[in-house]
């Protein structure tokens, strides 16, 4: 996991301006909001909101999130033999492979954060205490090397293992975390054929320039060896290189590989975090949460009245 870098925002001055701290003065009403004569108790009172409260507990205690993954890696497992006989498959886009992937062997490219490992635990860390992602708690979390694989990665890496299929990492995951992540990986009990198959942050490709968390090069340098059968992520651009992080960007990106979702592409759901949230806020990081806040609630597509 790794936030993208913060960008200067060229509309941020007006955005400032135009979302003063309590500027948003109307009143939601919950669904199943208790009736107005409940009575409010001291610990309901003390008890801190939290943006991901609702996204954290989805993936940590609702069955629907156990069911959403596994009908991911599921449906891909049963559509490994199809792949594999066809060798025209093949799950880079065109502009994203310079070399034919006929004849190549077989990989699929994967994802580490929230595809293959759940971090849930660590996003409640945040939650608990208050605060946001940073690379000191990161790290931290990922040396205790406690994450737990996502539900039907393990069952679906296997059966691609079997199938002489080399499972690849692609991660923003930083090179320096290697040892830990694949011990983690291989202490959840999925493959790691050697120290090659780890793709982080950092690593170094060839006659291609990595721009920040952006996976392009390792995606080359990955199809350069292999025939990408399949990839996995949580983000859009764990797929595909994403040119401009905006809503319509992305949208545009989705919409053009819509028929490779379900085929080549497997998307597994994270609602915890994402680059989708920041393009709501033209990425600005550096804007104090509660503006960001103030941003993504004016970014609703509210039923009215
Ligand atoms: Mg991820």
């Amino acid at each position: 996991m790794r936030r993208p870098p913060a960008f200067t925002a060229p509309f941020l001055a007006t955005l400032v301006a135009t979302f003063a701290l309590g500027a948003c003065s109307s009143t939601p009403v919950a669904r199943d909001a208790p009736p107005a004569t409940a009575p409010k108790t001291v610990a309901a009172a003390a008890t801190p909101a939290d943006d991901n409260l609702n996204a954290v507990l989805w993936v940590q205690r609702s069955a629907e999130y156990q069911a959403a993954a596994e009908t991911v890696y599921r449906a891909a497992t049963a559509r490994l033999d199809a792949a594999l006989k066809d060798p025209t498959w093949d799950a880079l886009v065109p502009e994203e492979r310079a070399n034919p992937a006929r004849g190549l062997p077989p990989a699929v490219v994967m994802d580490i954060d929230e595809t293959v490992l759940d971090n849930s635990p660590y996003q409640a860390r945040l939650v608990r205490d208050g605060s946001e992602y940073n690379e000191v708690t990161w790290d931290a979390w990922v040396r205790e090397q406690r994450a737990k694989p996502v539900p039907g990665v393990v069952e679906f890496a296997r059966a691609a293992q079997a199938k002489g299929i080399t499972v690849i990492y692609i991660s923003n995951r930083a090179e320096h975390l290697i040892e830990p992540t694949l011990a983690n990986l291989r202490a959840v009990g999925l493959p790691v054929k050697d120290d090659s198959v780890f793709l982080g942050l950092g690593a170094h490709v060839p006659d291609c320039e990595q721009e920040g968390s952006e996976k392009l090069c390792r995606r080359q340098f990955a199809g350069r060896s292999y025939r990408v059968l399949m990839q996995f992520g949580d983000q859009l651009g764990d797929f595909a290189q994403i040119l401009a992080n905006t809503p319509e960007a992305r949208a545009e990106l989705q919409a053009r590989h819509r028929g490779w979702f379900g085929e080549r592409w497997w998307m597994l759901p994270n609602p915890t975090y994402g680059s989708w949230e920041p393009a709501l806020f033209n990425n600005n990081w550096r804007e104090p949460r509660e503006v960001r806040r103030d941003t993504k609630r004016k970014a609703m597509d509210v039923a009215s009245p």
